[in-house]
């Protein structure tokens, strides 16, 4: 199998994409977005930085503890606190050193999906062609949010049953950046109470500017539930009335939200990946074992796996 298209260059898609071009597989990543990194995300304002999806990521496998260690030497990881690792100088920066080699694609957002008796044939929305599209593939992996991915793989008739047990809960960012430091721990604060539920200060993140104070603070699920539907700059004052009401009187000179519809995956598909070896097309993401960047990783090694064991199988069904 030899040109393979990873849709999405989260870190399950990267790790996927890795994995397989290390095998000497063609690979070829899609994203739509200019960044890399899907949820592992930061948020650029002029000279501000916020670090707005994934907080912080574990490395407990061994395999994620081999990426790390060589990131650390690069001083693209470090630690935050015990079992806490961040990207430097963003959340990205991981995402970014994965990428290294391998050829991927931004700002190209598939629509649909179509199987040929030459390959799978990917579409974009209307506008530039890419031209790595050009060719049909002869597999296609789906690293995206399970909701996504149902709705891709129907538009080449796929079914994905084992994803529609997946649930997400959205999540509400606040970033706001203040001309003076806040009263808040060193690490992160969780509220206990009203509408946030994580509270940062990017500052005392390794290989953070110090000045100015930029905080970024998560609402909590039920919250973000009930105002996910809300326009973002109807949600600022509501959630930086709940920040004053922890730090006391501050007045951002600089803030916005977002609005995460898929943030974290309450409840799994509670299996490490999906391979389809017959039709050549699989599935990868956190939505597979959990919330989580290592689980997002973890996945996409799951999958490469099962993509080079079926390799050179022509008949089939297997699950990762
Ligand atoms: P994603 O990161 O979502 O990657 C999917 C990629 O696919 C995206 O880049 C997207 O742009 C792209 N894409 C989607 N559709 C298409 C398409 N049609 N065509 C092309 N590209 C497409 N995890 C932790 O471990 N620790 C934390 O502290 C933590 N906090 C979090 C806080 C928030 C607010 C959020 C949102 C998440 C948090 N998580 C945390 C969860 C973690 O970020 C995710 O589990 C993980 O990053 C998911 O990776 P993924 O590769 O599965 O998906």
């Amino acid at each position: 199998m030899n040109r393979i298209a990873i849709i999405g260059a989260g870190m399950a898609g990267l790790a996927a994409a890795r994995r397989l071009a290390d095998q000497g597989h063609d690979c070829t990543v899609l994203e739509k977005s200019r960044g890399l990194g899907g949820r592992m995300a930061t948020r650029h304002a002029d000279a501000l930085r916020f670090d707005h999806g994934a907080q912080y990521f574990t490395a407990r496998g061994e395999s994620l503890k081999a990426y790390v260690r060589g990131w650390q030497q690069e001083g693209v990881v470090a630690e935050w606190g015990p079992d806490r690792l961040v990207g430097c100088p963003g959340m990205t920066a991981p995402a970014w050193a994965m990428a290294r080699g391998l050829s991927i694609h931004r700002n190209c957002r598939i629509t649909h999906l179509e199987h040929r008796p030459e390959g799978w044939q990917l579409h974009t929305e209307p506008g530039p062609d890419h031209e790595a599209l050009a060719k049909p593939f002869d597999a296609v992996l789906l690293a995206i949010p399970a909701p996504q991915a149902i709705t891709l793989a129907a538009t080449a008739g796929i079914e994905f049953p084992a994803m529609a047990q997946v649930r997400y809960a959205p999540t509400i960012t606040l970033m706001a950046a203040f001309d003076h430091p806040l009263s808040l721990p060193d690490v992160a604060f969780e509220p206990t109470e009203g509408p946030l539920a994580w509270i940062a200060r990017n500052a005392t993140k390794p290989g953070r500017d110090t000045e100015p104070e930029t905080v970024v603070a998560h609402a909590g699920s039920e919250w973000s539930r009930t105002h996910v539907d809300t326009p973002a700059e109807e949600l600022g004052e509501p959630l930086l009335e709940a920040l004053r009401a922890i730090v006391g009187k501050a007045q951002p000179f600089h803030w916005q939200v977002h609005r995460w519809l898929y943030a974290r995956v309450e409840q799994a598909a509670g299996t490490p990946c999906l391979w389809d070896a017959q039709q050549r097309i699989g599935a990868c993401g956190d939505w597979a074992l959990g919330a989580r960047v290592e689980a997002a990783f973890d996945s996409g090694e799951a999958l490469a796996a099962a993509v080079i064991r079926s390799t050179g199988v022509d008949q089939g069904q297997a699950k990762g």
